[in-house]
């Protein structure tokens, strides 16, 4: 009642995606609301935390996996239409948001197994490969000729980057955890190969030497992070970068949703804000980073049906809050990288170790 008064009807025809990026002094309030939400919340020690949840047969409890901090803030329980629920903790010290109890590395694979595919095609094709061309443009010059630059998709799924991959030139191969998918990928595919498996399981790839390693919607999807992030970085050459697209858990629409949120997706395990990603790699060896903001598909591509005064509304409060849905991130090996290519308009950002 009191936002309809402020607001008025004007915002009822924006998409509820973009709403809380352009209604006047939305982002100040959901920035305080987020505050007192961490502020008020209990930390509670992870045994007395382990007490009170229930430990499903493929899951585990984890201490903060970037810092060591075990106290645990929960803060959120999204649930899904099959009958999927779980529970997502903020650690008190860096402020990384996991959900608590895990899944076992050792059984990522149940979440993976069938059915997975139908997902991954169709209609949610086309939009997946605008997704792509838009963050490489994003990353520009990068990705904008192959030129036989070897190139792995880690995630690869039905395929869909790797077809881009392969259409730009690059010499692209890519591995993924569902066999049912890669089968598909290898259809379509006409240079570029996809493996099943972990990285470490296909000789070709584990041998290294890659030029660019890009995770489409994978980071979240990962327990071991650490683990997965030292070996990127010795699977790249000398100059190589790592491109990264997640959710972002700086994102105003987690502010606003809450538990509804829509990052918070059946297989997600962990959630990356730049400042966490920025910590995972510095602690594993990467020399440094850059951010594209995202404003959404549709503002990118030129395609929003908001008016132009919004749609300049949107793009700043997505810089100000570093809120944009999603984050992308172009990440350095080393110096060399960061010399080569620089990060375009965006600001670098060095890592130590
Ligand atoms: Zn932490």
């Amino acid at each position: 009642m009191l936002a309809k008064l402020a607001y008025g009807s004007r915002y009822d025809r924006v998409p509820w995606s973009q709403r809380v990026y352009v209604r006047p002094a939305e982002r100040l309030f959901r920035e305080a609301q987020w505050r007192w939400l961490t502020g008020r919340s209990p930390v509670v020690p992870l045994d007395a935390y382990q007490r009170v949840r229930p430990l499903g047969r493929i899951e585990e409890f984890l201490s903060c996996m970037m810092c060591g901090e075990s106290r645990q803030q929960p803060l959120y329980e999204p649930a899904g239409g099959d009958g999927w629920r779980y529970h997502v903790v903020r650690c008190p010290s860096c402020g990384f948001l996991y959900r608590n109890p895990n899944v076992r590395p050792e059984r990522l694979g149940d979440l993976y197994a069938t059915g997975y595919n139908t997902f991954l095609t169709g209609g949610y094709a086309a939009n997946r490969q605008r997704r792509y061309d838009l963050t490489m443009k994003a990353f520009s010059p990068v990705f904008d000729e192959g030129k036989q630059r070897r190139l792995l998709d880690f995630g690869s799924g039905a395929g869909l980057f790797l077809e881009l991959a392969e259409q730009r030139g690059f010499d692209a191969c890519g591995v993924d955890l569902s066999a049912e998918s890669v089968a598909l990928a290898n259809e379509r595919l006409s240079r570029a190969r996809t493996y099943f498996g972990a990285p470490g399981d296909v000789p070709e790839i584990a041998a290294g030497g890659f030029d660019v390693i890009t995770l489409w919607s994978v980071l979240a999807h990962l327990p071991r992070p650490l683990e997965d992030f030292h070996r990127f970085r010795s699977l790249l050459a000398p100059g190589g970068v790592l491109l990264i697209l997640t959710v972002n858990a700086r994102s105003l629409l987690l502010k606003a949703y809450g538990s509804k949120w829509s990052g918070f997706t059946r297989n997600h395990l962990m959630f990356y804000s730049s400042q966490t990603l920025r910590t995972l790699l510095g602690r594993t060896g990467f020399a440094g980073v850059a951010f594209a903001p995202h404003y959404g598909d549709t503002v990118e591509a030129g395609t929003t049906k908001l008016p132009a005064e919004l749609t300049a509304r949107l793009r700043r409060t997505v810089d100000l809050s570093d809120g944009g849905n999603m984050m992308r991130a172009l990440a350095f090996a080393d110096e060399e990288a960061i010399g080569r290519w620089g990060g375009g308009p965006h600001r670098i950002h060095r890592l130590r170790a």
